[in-house]
């Protein structure tokens, strides 16, 4: 039997409402803070990511679905959105049309990664990007966003970390005294870190592995570091956070994988999820645009993994139970008007939920599969009542019964 691939899954009719649900909150909320929905290609041209995420991060090094099409373009399908809406922002010349362009999303992303629980090949996001300023009350203004979306989701098992990574000199400063730090401890190391040591050395904060994880402990950080004006661009962020009454944490460890952060990066944290347990991720990203496109636009932005949410509020007992509606179930007491049935069932679906049954039952299993099916008004069809222009109309939560003019339902 052919199964879908590991990593992918299905998202059956019964956890659609749950979709549903989460797809208004996240339009509506973003509306109220001015950010418009924006859709990009699924595949893009595979050096937009190699080039915008970074060569050196996860992502790219390891976990990028790519191919090579019948044009021999090399091509991946995406495995987050900033670079793309950056593409798009460029491509269009939107930041020559607005100064300040806020773009939101709700999209499938692709990744390699090893399959447990909350990580999958493919999963969707949603996330908002900002691109055209540098003030950090942008900064703010996102996290916020990214909290009140989880906040109306009724999620309350979270935390909000924030860090700021400063600009990449004193970035680079920092990175000789941390490399000067781990020298001594290089030989401790796990493989993965000693590797990253070279290439990427930030990411060690991130490392799993208890031995890196006890050196890393008393690792000199980057907060301790930053330049004068960076830290003062954090502390705004800081103040207007308190401001707004938004508990958040600094983490001075929390780095991100991707390269292409400056300043302010973020999390929101479940402690309903077990490991995999980042809601939600984002940080400023002033070069990116330059990157990819020469040009210079600031820009911050989050994304959120919908998977994981809809766990979160599945653990902490905040999904609605929604049952399908269905407001007219059409018994047909008579085989002969079926086709009667049909024709009322289209002029009713106008307005109305409508089913009714396609398999000849008997008036019992079609009573049956109206309960079944949880309908609130069942019409019969047939009998007398037909022969005198009208129908039984029976109210499901009450059993009451009334007799209608067929001509006049709607
Ligand atoms: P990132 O783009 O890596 O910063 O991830 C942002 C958010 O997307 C994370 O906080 C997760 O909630 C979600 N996410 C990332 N990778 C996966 C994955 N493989 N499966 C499910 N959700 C993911």
């Amino acid at each position: 039997m052919i199964k879908a691939i590991t990593g992918t899954k299905d998202i059956l009719p019964n956890e659609i409402p749950n979709w549903y649900n989460l797809e208004e909150i996240v339009k509506s909320t973003m509306n109220s803070f001015n950010y418009k929905e924006i859709r990009t290609p699924i595949f893009e041209e595979t050096r937009l990511f190699s080039r915008g995420i970074g060569e050196a991060t996860d992502i790219v090094s390891k976990e990028m679905y790519t191919f090579i099409d019948r044009s021999e373009t090399s091509v991946t399908l995406k495995p987050e959105m900033t670079a793309s809406v950056v593409r798009a922002l460029i491509e269009h010349s939107l930041d020559k049309q607005f100064q300040l362009n806020k773009f939101f999303y709700i999209s499938p992303m692709f990744r390699q990664e090893r399959p447990q629980a909350g990580r999958f090949r493919q999963f969707h996001q949603f996330g908002a990007e900002a691109l055209g300023s540098t003030s950090p009350a942008l900064d703010a203004e996102m996290i916020i966003l990214a909290y009140q979306i989880l906040k109306k989701l009724g999620l309350s098992n979270f935390v909000v970390k924030i860090n700021s990574l400063g600009i990449p000199s004193s970035r680079e400063n920092y990175k000789s005294i941390l490399q000067d730090y781990l020298k001594p401890h290089l030989h401790n190391l796990s493989e993965e870190s000693k590797k990253r040591y070279e290439t990427n050395i930030l990411r060690l904060f991130d490392s799993k592995d208890e031995r890196d994880q006890k050196i890393m402990e008393n690792a000199p950080t980057l907060i301790e570091h930053l330049d004068e004006a960076s830290l003062e661009h954090f502390n705004e962020i800081k103040e207007m956070l308190q401001v707004a009454e938004i508990p958040f944490e600094v983490d001075p460890k929390l780095v991100r994988g991707l390269d292409y952060y400056t300043h302010t990066t973020f999390e929101l944290v479940s402690g309903s999820v077990g490991s995999q347990s980042a809601l939600c991720g984002g940080g400023r990203y002033d070069l990116l645009v330059n990157q990819l496109g020469e040009r210079d636009v600031p820009g911050i932005g989050f994304a959120a993994g919908i998977e994981r949410i809809l766990l979160a509020m599945e653990n902490e007992k905040v999904i609605s139970e929604t049952q399908p509606q269905i407001d007219f179930y059409i018994v047909r007491l008579e085989k002969e008007l079926t086709k009667k049935v049909f024709e009322i069932a289209t002029k009713l679906r106008a307005k109305n939920t409508v089913e009714f049954d396609y398999s000849q039952r008997s008036v019992k299993a079609q009573m049956r599969e109206a309960n079944r099916l949880g309908a609130t008004k069942v019409l019969m069809i047939g009998g007398d009542e037909f022969q005198r222009g009208t129908a039984v109309l029976k109210n499901m939560q009450d059993g009451s019964q009334e007799e209608i003019l067929l001509a006049e339902i709607k």
